[in-house]
């Protein structure tokens, strides 16, 4: 998937379900495989680069999920037969969190406000269960350097100028 463009009115929404909007702010350039990596650092870079880009979210297979090497025609497989399910628990309970309906449309900006209003590192082991990166870290950073105002804001922007050029070598199973 190469960069996007959404930065107008006019151009589609990047179709994100729920949970991973919480996943984006700890994105360290490492994922399931290369091609998956390769699509999430794509994807948030659009979004960092044109933070009033839309985003429509849901709580189904997203944009992300289309190159995630667990997913299936019926849905991720991650975790087992429940793992879909799951996800999809997953999704609604950070949608209500963030006031927010399956379908709606809103700019990446406006969600990253309401991250930051409704969600900080101590939620996520409530909402993200045993999701494999939590133990990680990366994902409770992310959430605090959202929150904490002492730090630079611009935290989308470092944090994807810390990608790697090669995206094959961090792919992280
Ligand atoms: S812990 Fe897992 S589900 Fe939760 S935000 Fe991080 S990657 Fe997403």
């Amino acid at each position: 998937m190469g960069d996007l463009r959404m930065s107008d009115n006019s151009s589609p929404p990047v179709r994100l379900r729920g949970h991973t909007l919480l996943c984006m702010q700890g994105f360290r350039g490492e994922g399931y495989n290369a091609e998956f990596v390769k699509n999430m650092a794509a994807i948030r870079r659009t979004l960092t680069d044109n933070p009033e880009s839309w985003v429509e979210v849901l709580a189904s297979p997203d944009t992300v999920c289309a190159a995630c090497p667990h997913q299936h025609p019926y849905g991720c497989v991650l975790n087992g037969a429940r793992s879909e399910e799951e996800m999809i628990d997953q999704d609604q309970v950070v949608l209500q969190r963030l006031g927010l309906k399956v379908g709606g449309r809103i700019r990446w900006q406006q969600i990253l406000e309401r991250i930051r209003s409704s969600v900080c590192g101590d939620d996520l082991p409530s909402i993200c269960g045993a999701c494999r990166w939590l133990p990680l870290g990366y994902c409770r950073g992310g959430m605090d350097r959202l929150r904490d105002p002492t730090q630079d804001t611009r935290v989308d922007r470092l944090s994807s100028q810390t990608l790697p050029s090669d995206p094959q070598n961090p792919a992280r199973v």
